[in-house]
């Protein structure tokens, strides 16, 4: 199956001279959003991943059948203040200003191996926050998941070290 043809590409939106990768035509495509849980499970599947984790919100539509599928949990990273309990923070920069998120401090137990998944990989700052939050819990990172890489802007080269999978790229 050709997953990119499942991408709704939109251009300009949500500001000019960005081309927005609309994720939403291969989810609402049952064999289209199986095809991709499967792929990425089929990575994971020799890593001995005992939880999944991913950022929200489009990190949760990968992460969660996935974990599911593996018969392993799934723990969100949300952005600051969204989450009940005791949590630990990362605040990373933006073009414009900074992003903190969090994680409950009790998500990830030390030592616990780790799928981090995420609809898209851009610049890396979000992917490279969640990797931090993991690691500051004790887990550790045994792959990255994405569905898309925008190659052309590089995020990837922040990731050395780490195992990564990307269903579909953009160069
Ligand atoms: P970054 O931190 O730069 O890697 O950006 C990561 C997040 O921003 C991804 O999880 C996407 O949800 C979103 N994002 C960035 N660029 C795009 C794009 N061109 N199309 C769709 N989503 C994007």
């Amino acid at each position: 199956m050709n997953l990119k043809e499942y991408v709704s590409e939109v251009q300009d939106w949500p500001k000019k001279g960005v081309s927005f990768k609309d994720i939403t035509t291969i989810m609402d495509n049952g064999e289209a959003y199986g095809y991709a849980t499967d792929q990425i499970v089929e990575f994971a599947r020799e890593k001995e991943v005992d939880i999944v984790v991913g950022p929200e919100a489009r990190g949760f539509i990968i992460g969660c059948p996935v974990a599911y599928s593996m018969g392993i949990g799934f723990a969100p990273v949300r952005k600051a203040g969204k989450l009940p309990r005791e949590v630990i923070e990362y605040e990373y920069d933006l073009e414009y200003g900074s992003n903190t998120l969090a994680m409950h401090k009790d998500a990830i137990k030390p030592g616990q191996r780790v799928l981090i998944t995420d609809d898209l990989l851009a610049t890396g700052g979000t992917i490279v926050a969640t990797i931090k939050l993991v690691e500051a819990l004790g887990g550790i990172v045994a792959g990255i998941a994405f569905l898309i890489e925008l190659e052309y802007l590089g995020g990837k080269k922040l990731l050395d070290g780490y195992e990564t999978i990307s269903l579909i790229s953009y160069d």
